[in-house]
């Protein structure tokens, strides 16, 4: 089943763009499943789950962090982790780059922006990005590694405002790029397309897409 899942979503993936396995709430036998087949990136949105993961799979899976993260976590994911996916706010960047100095190490993150509709998502708005990148204080964070930005749409069946709110990151991704660029020299990754959307944010320019329940069936919660 997972592995008939895999191969249908590879055949539609163009071969630069990062698959992340979204194994949230699913089952270490399913993962291995995926592993089996091949995956070796997984996403989890929730500290204490992850952390569990990572003792009972393989070691080297890369663990990618999606959900909203809590700075008192940061700690327990900064040893290991391969990708922050939702920094939202500068106190959790800060944060990130603090407890990665102690262990002398870079953690790479990706830049959450607002582009839905919904309050209840988290992000940037493209304001205050350009207000911290204008501001030169990314040269402060040096244990972090800023290496592109991540959104989600607004969860509707309307195409053309996901479209167009994807098309809106990707503008940005541009203009960060092109104004910023020397200060953020490992700046590649469009972070953006779920199971419901991810073919929408490849052709709008994603580069990485978080699929979940097209590989491991429907998730159960809330
Ligand atoms: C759960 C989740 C996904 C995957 O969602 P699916 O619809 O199951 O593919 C992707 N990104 C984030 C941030 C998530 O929380």
């Amino acid at each position: 089943m997972i592995q008939d899942n895999l191969r249908v979503i590879r055949q539609q993936l163009p071969a630069p763009i990062h698959l992340v396995c979204v194994s949230k709430f699913k089952e270490n036998n399913a993962i291995l499943e995926a592993y089996e087949a091949g995956e070796r990136t997984f996403g989890e949105s929730r500290v204490q789950e992850l952390l569990a993961k990572v003792e009972a799979l393989p070691s080297d899976i890369n663990w990618h962090f999606i959900g909203h993260l809590q700075t008192n976590k940061v700690k327990f994911l900064v040893p290991f982790i391969s990708l922050i996916h939702g920094v939202d706010s500068l106190r959790l960047l800060s944060e990130i780059n603090v407890q990665a100095a102690k262990l002398n190490r870079r953690v790479n993150c990706l830049l959450q922006v607002h582009i839905a509709e919904e309050d209840t998502k988290f992000g940037f708005s493209s304001e205050e990005l350009h207000n911290f990148l204008r501001s030169d204080q990314v040269g402060e964070f040096k244990n972090v590694c800023i290496q592109g930005l991540m959104g989600m749409a607004t969860f509707t069946d309307n195409t053309d405002q996901v479209r167009r709110e994807f098309k809106g990151l990707k503008a940005l991704f541009d203009e960060i790029k092109a104004n910023y660029g020397n200060q953020l020299s490992d700046f590649k990754e469009i972070s953006m397309g779920m199971s419901d959307d991810y073919q929408l944010a490849i052709e709008e320019g994603s580069t990485m897409v978080r699929i979940g329940s097209k590989i491991f069936g429907q998730r159960i919660d809330s």
